[in-house]
């Protein structure tokens, strides 16, 4: 399952990467560009745009209208529809910047990249192939599950 997400849904599209989902986002692509590639890529297009979404489903796309307000609604929307598990396997990870999936790599190789103290506290980290960027388990990662779990119970909660 893949997604194309509509230049709304930037957050959204972070947080779907993050839990392993192939998601292509472009802030400012035109409507009918987004059918095309939904439809050559058999992405399900996700957009907040009624009208898009009306016109993507005639043109024959998989489509999805996002409601709801705030990140935490959004995600469970989708991931109720789609029947998504909202948690993070690092093993399945796509970096939130580019949608490549991320590669465990050893603390030697990252020692020139991460700041002084995040090498003495974690020994676990990984990298984007595509951009670089590297990756553990800080500070935010609480933060990160705690917006899941959130979500997760919201998800129950929908009808
Ligand atoms: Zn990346």
């Amino acid at each position: 399952m893949k997604f194309l997400a509509d230049g709304m849904l930037g957050k959204l599209t972070r947080w779907l990467r993050m839990i392993g989902y192939d998601v292509k986002y472009f802030r400012d692509l035109k409507d009918e560009d987004l059918i095309d590639i939904s439809i050559r890529e058999d992405r399900i297009l996700l957009t907040r745009d009624a009208d898009l979404f009306r016109r993507a489903l005639s043109k024959g796309a998989s489509a999805f209208l996002v409601e709801g307000h705030g990140e935490v609604e959004k995600l469970a929307t989708v991931a109720k529809r789609f029947n998504l598990n909202l948690e993070i396997n690092v093993k399945n990870s796509r970096c939130p910047k580019c949608n490549a999936r991320i590669r465990p790599v050893s603390k030697d190789k990252v020692r020139e990249k991460v700041p002084p103290g995040t090498l003495k506290f974690y020994d676990e980290f990984w990298e984007c192939p595509k951009c670089g960027q590297i990756y553990w388990r800080g500070s935010h990662w609480k933060k990160i599950n705690r917006t899941l779990l959130e979500a997760n119970r919201v998800m129950r909660n929908l009808k």
